[in-house]
This record gives structure tokens, sequence and C-alpha cells, in this order.
């Protein structure tokens, strides 16, 4: 996509925040899904057709999925949300039950517990990576912990081996909040086929969509029954099998939810898979020519990747050194904001919210992932963007350091 984009000759070192022009005229969002025609096609020939829900796309979209990310069993739901609840259904998570959640991660993360009941017991972050940190959760685990929900913070594996060790030792469910992460590998494995269950997001502003949507992963034909049953108002069979085997019989098994996805964003999420791999090529070459452009810029530290993984790239976050600058994160920010680059934070610390703070999290448990919260700006990052949108970023945050520079 193309925005207009103010010619370089007029583009005055006077920050857009004072007066000055800014970068550019239109703002560059931090994330845009990519569609093509061939998208629209694949959608139209559905809505077409006899069967909007319940049908061939979405077993389809399901396999494909599977396959991708290396896991025997998936399961398209109505959103990334939906699937994270199925995961805690199907994980047994009921009241009296914990769960150990990264404290620096989208709210969707932590309330999947809340909602089947469970207690949350927030980890603290590793410095480096802003994954959870697995001494942390070691330090959290007691007789109720039942499950730890991981998420791979950008886009970047969790310390996977770590966390299954965990798990394995005293019998907990691994979630593994992928949302950020398809397509990522950990030690040369794609993420999928680590954890006892992985969850993603088809959000437009994720590596791939279907408008809303969703996908569970696991290799545990166990888990995935009970998971399917949960998407379908916790029957054991869906309308399909039911005319297929011409009877009315249905049993409802548990308490369910109606989390289906629809065929024609099944037959989206199925034309978006296809080009998949090409947009994670693209991602990671914006994100390289950030952090060689950021390399020698001491006013702010670029996403650090460990050797034995590498990121899908769904968030560029950097963090600002403070001490070399004389304005705030929020000064900053507001800066890149005028200059109609559209940055923004991930994450508020989940803890920090009304909601959490109601229930007893006190401020100051997790000191680095709050740290880190004060410092972090998410640059835009998303695979339809031009090497010109890549080269805007780069200057406006040059302009800003320059600016603000101590
Ligand atoms: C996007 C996201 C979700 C939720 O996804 P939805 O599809 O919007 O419900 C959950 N967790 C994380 C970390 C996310 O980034």
């Amino acid at each position: 996509m193309n925005f207009p984009r103010t010619p370089t000759s007029e583009r005055r070192s006077q920050l857009a925040i004072d007066g000055g022009k800014p970068i550019r005229s239109v703002m560059l969002s931090y994330g845009h899904q990519t569609i093509g025609d061939d998208d629209i096609a694949a959608v139209t020939q559905v809505l077409r057709s006899d069967w909007l829900t319940t049908s061939r796309e979405v077993a389809k979209f399901a396999s494909g999925c599977a396959a991708f990310v290396g896991a025997s069993h998936a399961l398209a739901v109505a959103n990334g949300t939906a699937a994270l609840q199925s995961a805690a259904f199907a994980a047994g998570i009921a009241p009296g039950d914990e769960a150990i959640v990264t404290a620096l991660t989208f709210a969707a993360s932590a309330n999947c517990i809340r909602y089947q009941g469970g207690t949350v017991r927030f980890a603290d972050v590793r410095p480096d990576t802003l994954n959870i940190d697995p001494t942390s959760v070691a330090n959290l685990i007691n007789s109720r912990t039942k499950a730890i929900v991981t998420v791979d913070y950008g886009g970047q594996p969790s310390d996977l081996a770590e966390l299954l060790e965990l798990a394995r030792r005293d019998n907990l469910v691994l979630i593994e909040d992928a949302s950020h992460a398809v397509g990522a590998n950990y030690r040369g494995v794609r993420v999928g086929s680590w954890a006892d269950i992985t969850t993603f997001s088809l959000h437009p502003v994720k590596q791939m969509t279907a408008g809303e949507g969703g996908v569970l992963a696991t290799k545990r034909p166990d888990l995935a029954a009970r998971a399917r049953a949960f998407r379908n108002h916790g029957i054991t069979t869906d309308a399909r099998e039911r005319a297929n085997a011409g009877s009315w019989v249905y049993e409802m098994v548990d308490l369910g939810y109606n989390y289906r996805l629809t065929d024609f964003q099944c037959a989206l999420g199925r034309s978006q898979l296809k080009k998949l791999p090409g947009w994670l090529i693209r991602r990671r070459e914006i994100a390289s020519r950030y952090s060689s452009a950021f390399a020698s810029l001491a006013e702010i530290t670029t996403p650090a990747v460990l050797s034995d993984r590498d990121s899908a790239w769904h968030l560029y976050a950097i963090r600002l050194n403070l001490p070399r600058l004389r304005v705030d994160r929020a000064r900053f920010f507001a800066a890149l904001r005028a200059e109609n680059i559209g940055v923004n934070v991930h994450y508020i610390p989940v803890p920090w919210h009304p909601y959490y703070q109601a229930l007893g999290c006190e401020k100051g448990q997790w000191p680095v992932a709050e740290q880190a919260y004060e410092r972090l700006i998410t640059l835009p990052l998303w695979a339809g963007m031009t090497d010109a949108d890549v080269d805007d970023v780069i200057f406006a945050v040059n302009k800003v350091c320059d600016a603000y520079r101590i």
C-alpha cells in the first residue's frame, strides 16, 4: 500500500509535535492486513454456496493449519480469545485451580483462566526477550497450580524446553498463546507442536487474518476432543456429522459455547495461509532493516532474539534508554505520532488493569515487566509495508532521538 509521503526536501528537523512538518501526511498504522483479489474470490465463492458455516472450508482450513504448525489436531474458532478459553476448558481449569500467566501480554491470555473460574498468578518476564521467566514460574507453582500460560512476545518463542520441564515435573498443562508467533521456530521446530496446547489469533493485525478468528492446535487427541465439543455448546457431534448419519440424536456433555468460525472466514484464512510464508520473510526483512538502522542509536534498545529460535515478528518493540533522553516515553510516543508514525505500546502489565487490581494484584511484584513497560514503543511492522514506509519510520525515530538526546 502506498501512502502520500512528504518530499525529503520539505522535511524539517523541527518536530511535527512542535509545529514542524510531519514525516508523513497520513498515519502509517502499526499493523495492517494484506488482502488480495485471490482472498476476495475465495470468500465470494463460499458466499455463493449452500453452506456458510460448519462445512468443508472449516475442515480444510483446520487441516491446513495443523500441517503448517506441525500439530496432529487443529481447530478453527471464533477468535484468539475463544481459542484460549477453549484451551483453559480442555486443560480442565475450574474454580479452585490456579494458572500461572505472563504479566506482559494482552488481557485475554489471563482472562481465559477467569472465564473458567480459575485464579491467575502472574509471573514476571525475562529482561532480554520479555517472555515469561521460567524461574518466576517455578516460584509460583503450588498444589493448586494446573496450567501455565506463556506468550511468545512479539513473535519470539518462549523458553519452551524449560517450561515443558516444569509442566511435566508437576503434571501441569502448558498452554502457549502464540497469537504473535505463527511460523516462528524454536530449536528448528515450528511453534505449534511444543506445548500441550498452542493458540493463534487471526485478527487483522496478526500475520494472517480471517477478519476475526482463532486456531487451537494440539498433539493430544483428548484435549482436541474436549476443545472441539466446547466450540459447539459442549455437544459431541456437529450438524454435518448428524446430517451424514441421518440422525437427530446428539448429546450435550459439557457447558460449551458457540465459538464456531464461518466457512467464508475459513476460506479467507486458507487463502491467506498460502501467502503466509512469503509474508513471514518480508516481516523478518523489515525487522532486520530496523535493527541495522538503529544499531548505533544509543537512545534505544532493539529487540533481542536468542540464537536457538527465530521470531515471526508480529511486533517490533523498541525500548527507550531513558537516561539518555530528556523526555519520557509518553512524550517520545506523542512525537512519533505527530510525525504520523502509528506507534503503539505492548503492553500495560495485565495485573495493573483495574479488574486485576480489584482481585488483589498489587503493583511492584513484576519489576522486569513493569520497568520494561515504561520504556516500550512498538514501531509499525506488517508485510505490506513498502521500503519507503520503512525508511519513514527509521527517519522519524532518528529525528525524534536527535531532538530529545541529552
Ligand atoms: C491478539 C491476541 C489475543 C487475542 O486474539 P483475538 O483474536 O483478538 O481474540 C490473545 N493474546 C495475545 C497475546 C494477542 O496478541
